[in-house]
């Protein structure tokens, strides 16, 4: 299948994906604007849903983790670069779920957070910002206070949700 859909047919597939779940479709939405490098979903997708998110025109891969209890789960990645896809696999592929520094910092650069919001959350997570509720709330990451690069950035997440509402 070709990577790149006409904007018609990128509405109508997204659309669809909001059928199975608003926030799969919103995540392929920012990954496909490029606003993500690479998302993650971590519910399970049946066959049928995930053909559906990769008519989206992202290339998916399924990465296999653990959780504490030793119990295996699997994850749905996707992102429009390859060498992304590859190295979220050769980080994180087979290894337990962990919210470590480390972890948070690479998530934060396979997601697209900005790194002052990381490293903010680091140190303390969910500090107060100047965000409204409704900014907030559209947002994957938390924004640290006084954010020189989140403010840039809500535009484009805006425009994406709002897409997403009018289907
Ligand atoms: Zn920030």
């Amino acid at each position: 299948m070709s990577n790149q859909c006409h904007d018609g047919d990128l509405h109508r597939h997204l659309c669809a994906l909001k059928e199975i779940d608003f926030e799969l479709a919103y995540l392929a939405a920012l990954t496909q604007e490029g606003l993500k490098p690479l998302s993650r979903w971590e519910k399970s997708l049946t066959d049928d849903d995930l053909k559906l998110l990769q008519r989206t025109g992202l290339p998916t891969r399924q990465v296999r983790r653990t959780v504490k209890t030793g119990k295996e789960i699997v994850e749905t990645i996707f992102s429009r670069m390859p060498a992304y896809i590859q190295l979220y696999e050769q980080t994180f592929g087979n290894t337990p779920i962990d919210k470590s520094a480390r972890t948070q910092r690479f998530e934060g650069f396979f997601f697209g957070y900005p790194p002052c919001c990381v490293n903010q959350y680091i140190r303390k997570p969910y500090a107060p910002n100047n965000l409204t509720e409704q900014e907030q709330k559209i947002l994957f990451h938390w924004a640290c206070r006084d954010c020189k690069v989140t403010p840039s950035l809500l535009q484009a997440y805006k425009d994406a949700h709002d897409l997403l509402e009018h289907c």
